[in-house]
């Protein structure tokens, strides 16, 4: 590919609105261009490597046993009513009506569409097992777009279904997944860690995600010194035995203690010259309907996924002013559990404290010395917290835990029978009995895996990208395209490199050297040869390096031998 005819609009400048490093080069290189919040045009260069990207996705899932298909992205709201989620999804379905009326979603994932093809298709263990999978745009109003293509609203996505007759042959079948996926990102040339995780909206009883390793990672996961342990923060299990006994020997008196104005854990901790871990925290949550309080020490976090999972609830966020005083009866800042009207839960880690500090329920008061036998109110601990640097691994019970920043690029589900008893999916299994398929679900974010692969692997000039993914293998830059003498040499070595399947992109533009070659590191492929009057010469052409930077003089045999 000639770059004069090809369409590469690179910018000099960085992008104003850009955070991150990866979407910062994604637009400097004229890979993508911002449409609306969270939706993108891709360029020829962008698309080119999530071509790239796609085709090794094919290829390994192909390898496994995967059968490609192509879903429709609008799908209608009936199959969506039959799983339950037409009414749970929340605001990120984006929901639509045709002209008469009826309702259709854009779909955000195809649990529900891959389900009905299925039960109307296959109707015997002997059609199973069958792994069905597409590459396909999809559609979720994020609360947040941001990162560029790495959080859209419309992003593509690789999405495979895989339908069993038994748990033993669903067992084989995420293994098979499970190992595909790290053959993908591997032939992607990422750094990734496997991780324990939550099954979030599309649910089941059991999940990895893929993450790949990355200071501007979204996700926070926690890895153990000593052993293979990884799980995302949302999911890692804080054990039940990680805290001290009883600090203080002797419970004394609860009393109450003024405390003008100093509604934050610090304020409280530093008035009273005591460490957040002698406070109790009182957090009220609500899914809309009901309402619990939460007590956790002051120095935890709150893990909502895991509160959310323990109550059950489909929703879950920090209740508001208003529903905490009507449920309560008091004031966020000076909540607390004595007397409380509401439900309490606690996280483990408040099980063995003594003589701590909570909120009074009364506008600028404190209660000091205060001891479970002072809670009148029924309380159910469990683990509800995030775990944290420091903390012992669930695992191994040895080691400990650190907690790194990282991108989900894939994530894949054991579903179970979830969708396929509700949405009445059944074959007939060898005794003749009807029988809901067993399902797994396996998600690839494509466009996120390009955006990640950039966040692991650039400098200041620019992307390096890892040849497997990147757009072109080599960056050919003529000097002097106009020189009949570079130019024959140009030629002869596209033309050479070319018909041996090298991908080229001759740079034969009429621009500055200095322009080019900042293009060219911007642009990052593994390789840039540069051909100039003064080298050939001597015969020779440069060869560069892009990840060591190195750089060589060598002959035109020797640089195309090089491929
Ligand atoms: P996240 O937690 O990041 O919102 P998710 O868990 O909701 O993602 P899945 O439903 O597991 O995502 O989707 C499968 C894959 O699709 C993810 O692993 C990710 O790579 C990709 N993906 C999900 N949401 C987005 C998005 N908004 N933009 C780009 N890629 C996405
Ligand atoms: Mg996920």
């Amino acid at each position: 590919m000639k770059f004069s005819e090809y369409f590469i609009p690179t910018l000099k400048e960085n992008p104003s609105d850009a955070e991150v490093v990866s979407h910062k080069f994604m637009l400097r290189a004229g890979m993508i261009r911002k449409v609306a919040a969270g939706i993108y045009d891709y360029l020829p260069l962008g698309l080119k490597m999530i071509r790239k990207i796609e085709n090794i996705v094919r290829d390994e899932m192909n390898s496994a046993g995967a059968v490609e298909i192509l879903m429709p992205a609008v799908v209608s709201a009936e199959l969506w009513q039959e799983s339950g989620r037409w009414d749970i999804y929340g605001k990120e379905l984006l929901r639509l009506k045709d002209r008469n009326n009826r309702d259709f979603c854009i779909g955000p994932t195809h649990e529900e569409v891959v389900t009905d093809l299925v039960r109307r298709e296959i109707k015997s263990y002997k059609q199973l097992p069958i792994n069905l999978y597409q590459i396909q745009t999809k559609f979720r109003d994020e609360v947040r777009p941001r990162f560029g293509v790495m959080r859209g609203r419309e992003f593509i996505m690789k999405d495979g279904y895989s339908f069993d007759a038994s748990e033993e042959m669903a067992e084989l079948s995420y293994k098979k997944m499970y190992q595909a996926y790290v053959n993908i990102f591997t032939r992607c040339g990422l750094d990734f860690k496997v991780v324990e995780a939550d099954s979030g909206a599309i649910g089941g009883n059991f999940s990895h995600e893929f993450m790949v390793l990355a200071q501007n990672g979204e996700d926070a996961i926690a890895g153990c010194s000593s052993c293979s342990y990884g799980a995302n923060v949302e999911k890692a299990t804080v054990s039940a035995d990680s805290y001290p006994k009883n600090i203080d020997s002797q419970k004394y008196r609860m009393e109450e203690v003024y405390t003008p104005d100093l509604k934050s854990i610090d304020d409280l901790s530093s008035f009273l010259k005591i460490s957040p871990d002698r406070i109790v925290k009182t957090v009220i949550l609500s899914d809309g309907q009901n309402v619990v309080a939460l007590l956790i020490r002051g120095d935890f976090e709150v893990n909502l996924i895991k509160v959310k999972n323990f109550l059950g609830w489909d929703n879950i966020f920090f209740a508001s002013e208003s529903i905490v005083k009507e449920s309560t009866g008091s004031d966020i800042g000076f909540i607390g559990p004595v007397n409380i009207k509401c439900r309490v839960i606690a996280d483990f880690s408040v099980k063995n404290m003594v003589n701590f500090v909570v909120g009074a329920n009364k506008v600028n008061f404190h209660l000091k010395n205060v001891n479970f036998e002072d809670i009148a109110a029924k309380i159910d601990f469990a683990d509800l917290r995030n775990i944290v640097n420091g903390d012992k691994c669930p695992k191994c019970g040895k080691g400990v835990i650190s907690i790194f920043r990282g991108i989900e690029v894939g994530h894949i589900f054991k579903l179970g029978v979830k969708y396929s008893e509700k949405m009445n999916a059944l074959f007939l299994d060898k005794d003749g009995k009807q029988r809901p398929f067993i399902m797994g679900c396996y998600g690839i974010g494509i466009g996120r895996t390009a955006a990640a692969a950039i966040e692991q692997n650039f400098d200041e000039d620019g992307m390096i990208l890892p040849k497997p993914i990147s757009p072109f293998d080599l960056y050919l830059l003529s000097l002097d395209y106009k020189d009949t003498e570079v130019r024959e040499v140009t030629d002869k070595i596209y033309t050479e490199l070319k018909s041996r399947g090298v991908d080229v992109l001759l740079d034969d533009r009429d621009e500055r050297a200095g322009v080019k070659f900042k293009d060219a590191d911007l642009l990052g492929f593994p390789y840039r040869v540069t051909i100039g009057k003064k080298n050939l010469q001597q015969g020779k052409v440069e060869f560069k390096n892009r990840k060591d930077g190195t750089n060589i003089l060598l002959s035109i045999d020797e640089v195309i031998g090089k491929f």
